[in-house]
């Protein structure tokens, strides 16, 4: 793919030339398209992916496109980064993609006078790069208007929570229009970025970098360390909780997904088992009482889980870690889809603790771990 494929407009794809690009990189492939679409964006991806660029051309594209030209110049752009380093570069990218459009920009961050940052503001902006400190206090001042911002985008957002930033973010986003289009970008999704992101997302679409090694990001990873005996009655105890509307559980063997089934109707919870033994016409039937909300539990064995494609299953549970970290990534990408947030919850014992590691591995990411139930071990 090149830069003309992604329908950019020519002065873009001039500064994009003398830049040097030759080609979008992978995120710019799949962002690119996404953001000139008026999608909002929940992005993984780390610093030299050719993030910023990502959004940076689209968001260009669009203020020059959608322009009125009968309106004063108002803040359109509103870019919020953690550190002056990070603002100072993607202000930097901004002006250089921008050099062909009559758009201005302001970069704002603190440690130094205010002066230069109220001047420019005070000319007319229509993109506002910034540290989510200073701004505040240039709001608090009245010298900053964001009513009429189109765009915002929170770039490493897991780092201006780490940084205590989540208090100037959700004061500053509370005087958007709530008709905006938002991305989100952040390397990890720890809870309260989930959360961050719920609030602040209409819809969004998902673009991770690498979707084999990289779990989908609004899905909640867990894990619950228990006594293989007790995982029977841990799995009853946690579907005790209503919040868990549909579970798909995994289990490594068939023989297992039957054990699971048996366990759960001598509880009283209505589950089927699809795997090879069954014969066609049982697994169809399981599916289907699966999608029409008649069983709340299906338990697969991995081979068998490949042809299940359920909207919106809440839950993922695997009650046998998998030995490959490969299938603990594709088993979790069953719930969370298309923008929903799903939870993908393992139970291991002591002998899978060394899948465990490999799946952490895989994933570069750690699992919560769950300690507040009524098996737990260390
Ligand atoms: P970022 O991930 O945004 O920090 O970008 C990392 C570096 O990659 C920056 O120095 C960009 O100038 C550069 N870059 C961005 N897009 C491309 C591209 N398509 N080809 C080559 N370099 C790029």
């Amino acid at each position: 793919m090149n830069f003309e494929n992604l329908n950019l407009i020519q002065p873009l794809l001039s500064a994009v030339k003398k830049k040097g690009y030759l080609n979008p990189t992978p995120i710019q492939e799949k962002a690119v398209p996404m953001i000139l679409q008026g999608k909002d964006i929940f992005g993984c991806a780390q610093t030299g992916t050719g993030k910023t660029a990502a959004f940076a051309l689209p968001i260009l594209q669009l203020l020059e496109t959608e322009k009125d030209r009968n309106q004063r110049r108002a803040v359109r752009a509103l870019i919020l980064a953690p550190t002056r380093e990070l603002v100072a570069q993607i202000s930097e990218e901004f002006k250089a993609y921008g050099a062909g459009l009559d758009i201005r920009l302001v970069t704002i961050y603190g440690g130094i006078s205010q002066k230069a940052q109220t001047q420019t503001l005070q000319r007319g902006v229509d993109i506002i790069v910034a540290a989510p400190g200073r701004l505040l206090d240039l709001m608090n001042q009245g010298y900053v208007h964001l009513d009429k911002v189109e765009y915002l985008v929170l770039d490493e957002a897991d780092r201006m929570l780490d940084m205590g930033f989540i208090n100037d973010i959700r004061k500053i986003t509370a005087k958007l229009p709530a008709k905006r289009q938002t991305l989100l970008f952040s390397a990890t999704a720890p809870v309260e970025i989930r959360k961050l992101a719920a609030s602040l997302l209409h819809n969004p679409v998902q673009v991770n970098l690498s979707p084999d090694t990289m779990p989908p990001i609004l899905v909640a990873q867990s894990v619950f360390h228990v006594n293989k005996e007790n995982k029977k009655l841990l799995l009853a105890h946690i579907l005790q909780n209503e919040a868990v509307q549909n579970v798909l559980i995994f289990t490594r063997t068939k023989h297992g997904a039957d054990k699971v089934v048996k366990n759960l109707t001598r509880s009283g919870i209505k589950a089927l088992a699809i795997h090879g033994n069954k014969s066609q016409s049982a697994r169809d039937k399981a599916l289907r009482d699966f999608k029409t909300r008649s069983i709340r539990v299906l338990v697969a064995t991995d081979v068998a889980s490949r042809g299940i494609d359920v909207d919106k299953l809440s839950h993922v549970i695997n009650y046998e870690i998998p030995e490959q970290a490969e299938t603990y990534v594709h088993r979790i990408g069953r719930t969370g889809r298309a923008g929903e947030a799903g939870a993908a919850w393992s139970f291991c014992s002591t002998d899978e603790k060394p899948y465990l590691k490999n799946i952490h591995k895989l994933i570069r990411r750690n699992i919560d771990v769950v300690t507040s139930h009524p098996f737990a071990i260390n």
